[in-house]
């Protein structure tokens, strides 16, 4: 396996860098140092793409309208921002208000108030923690088996979730009725009411997947470094 030399990395990860603060100055995030400090934290990360997609964008390439992580099966990673914060707005009832609601709450205590660039800047970091733990991993057991070890680890996370699949993509399914889930559900005696129960479940469940905890660990540690506690004396 071939590795970048660090003065390619260090390219890369400069360009990277300027594109981002570019992004923050106008969106008010604070990505850039979400980047150089995860970096700081595992220096094969200054070598992930944290590219900003509008909606067109994303739709076109069939892309999650939140943060993802994108990887290439030659080990290349690419982590996807929304220019349009707004779609984060669902998980502050979801995850921000279950399984990260300690990551929230941390930023809430340091700034007073929580805002959608803080999310952006929160997920950015979850969605790096997973990149520095595959990183991890084909370092640990190379790529092939590392991708292996990835899918087998994703299909057994979505079997361990009460409604199967993430709590986003439930949320659609659920509004849009795709393949009949609605229906299915319905059939099995959930109504509305249920089903946002079992919304709760998920998101709680969804945090106990060894991958997502561990990617919710690493957000932490970021978010305590850039959200220090307010100082309120005197
Ligand atoms: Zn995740």
């Amino acid at each position: 396996m071939s590795s970048p030399t660090d003065a390619s990395r260090y390219e890369v990860m400069q360009e990277t860098l300027t594109e981002l603060r570019a992004f923050d100055a106008e969106a008010g995030t604070r990505i850039g140092e979400v980047f150089e400090l995860s970096v700081a934290q595992n220096q094969d990360l200054g070598g992930v793409y944290i590219m900003p997609f509008d909606d067109d964008e994303l739709a076109e390439r069939g892309l999650d309208f939140v943060p993802s992580l994108l990887s290439t099966t030659d080990g290349e990673f690419l982590v996807t921002l929304p220019t349009e914060l707004e779609h984060l707005t669902p998980l502050m009832t979801g995850a921000l208000s279950g399984r990260m609601a300690v990551h929230r709450q941390i930023v809430a205590q340091s700034r007073g108030f929580f805002e959608l660039c803080d999310a952006a800047n929160l997920f950015v970091a979850h969605e790096l923690g997973h990149a520095d733990h595959d990183i991890r991993e084909i370092a640990n057991f190379g790529l092939e088996e590392a991708n292996r070890r990835h899918h087998q680890a994703y299909i057994e996370g979505m079997r361990s979730l009460p409604l199967g699949t993430e709590t986003t993509q439930a949320m659609v399914y659920w509004e849009q009725n795709t393949g009949g889930y609605q229906t299915y559900l319905r059939r099995t005696g959930i109504d509305d009411v249920a089903f946002e129960g079992r919304l709760r479940q998920n998101v709680a469940a969804y945090g106990e997947i060894p991958m997502e905890a561990y990617a919710d660990e690493f957000a932490l540690g970021i978010v305590r470094q850039m959200y220090p506690p307010a100082d309120h004396g005197v």
